[in-house]
């Protein structure tokens, strides 16, 4: 099988992945093969190509937004079968034992394994995984248009969850990338009010063509008072007026891994009334069903770039330049 293979990090730039032709590895008991046939490109994959985050292995396959069918299942697999359609995501195993994974928490473990980083992911015709980790995806929704839910959406749906929005309530959306673009989608099925924050006229006007009530830039005054809100832009400059948009007792999530230095807070205006400020970090295996169960049923659509699995390098670099419209997808076969 082809892949595309990482053995030293560096700049994308310097086109580090190399074109290979490769023997599928051994399935473990409880793990499938799956055949892919997209695999979305997220930021993180940046990361760990350049070798920001700390590499466990190489040569690596990167790639970690994959859908496709199942080909084959280790001999202790009962509930996925040859066939179906799966996703896998980042979360790629926990340890099941330690106290996050106990208490639903297990987007925290100590012990997770992260798909594209400890072992290999998309970026390649055929992918492992292992069985209690993937998701079924809905068959309504292409393949190339359902693989930037597997990170993207995931993110954007466990935001929503955690920033307590409640159908028919307002809610701040800041910045409008991929994430925003899934999220906003299912918030406006629950019926909520969407007010959409972002520096970029392409951005805003998505927003509306996407139902968003109210779009406009941090610095407009806001015509009432959020119930909820999530900061998608990795900026920390956008707290503390978010906060000052928030209701009493409302929670503002933060949805991105990095976020530049958040500026003073002034606890009156910024915190007090017993207002919530969280991160979201990874995701749990509930977010991903519970996403792809909506997912099925709103249709939702996601904007995409196309490319071949060996313009993957290509891919990366319009990424890193915010060249890409929508999110940037492999499409690895039919
Ligand atoms: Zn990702
Ligand atoms: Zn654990």
């Amino acid at each position: 099988m082809k892949a595309m293979v990482l053995h030293e990090a560096g700049p994308v730039a310097d086109n580090r992945l190399i074109l290979e032709e490769r023997t599928p590895a051994e399935l473990e008991s409880d793990q499938v093969r799956i055949k892919v046939e997209a695999c979305a490109l997220c930021h993180t994959d940046l990361h760990t190509i350049e070798g920001e985050l700390y590499l466990p292995r190489l040569p690596l396959v990167p790639g970690h937004q994959v859908i496709g069918r199942v080909q084959d299942v280790g001999p202790a697999v009962n509930q996925i079968k040859p066939g179906q359609r799966v996703g896998m995501a980042w979360l790629g195993r926990t340890c099941g034992q330690c106290r996050f994974c106990k208490s639903q928490k297990e987007n925290l473990c100590e012990q997770a394994q992260f798909t594209g980083l400890d072992f290999d992911g998309g970026y390649a015709e055929s992918a492992v995984a292992w069985a209690d980790f993937v998701y079924p995806v809905p068959e309504n929704i292409p393949a190339v248009a359902a693989a930037p839910l597997l990170c993207a959406g995931i993110i954007g749906y466990r935001a929503l969850r955690l920033s307590g929005i409640r159908k028919g309530q307002r809610l701040g959306l800041y910045g409008f990338g991929a994430s925003a673009h899934i999220a906003i989608q299912i918030a406006r099925y629950w019926d909520c009010r969407v007010y959409v924050f972002s520096r970029g006229d392409k951005h805003r006007q998505l927003a509306e063509q996407l139902g968003a009530d109210w779009t406009g830039r941090i610095e407009e005054p806001v015509p009432e008072k959020l119930d909820a809100g999530i900061i998608f832009a990795p900026a920390g400059e956008l707290v503390p007026p978010a906060l000052a948009h928030l209701e009493k007792g409302a929670t503002m999530a933060l949805a991105g891994i990095y976020m530049s230095d958040i500026p003073f807070l002034n606890y009156d205006k910024h915190l007090y009334h017993e207002k919530n400020l969280r991160s979201v970090a990874n995701s749990t295996r509930r977010d991903g069903f519970e996403l792809m169960q909506l997912a099925g049923e709103i249709g939702i659509q996601t904007t995409t770039q196309e490319f071949a699995l060996e313009e993957v390098n290509h891919a990366l670099q319009l990424l890193k330049a915010g060249k890409v419209n929508g999110a940037a997808v492999l499409k690895i076969s039919d």
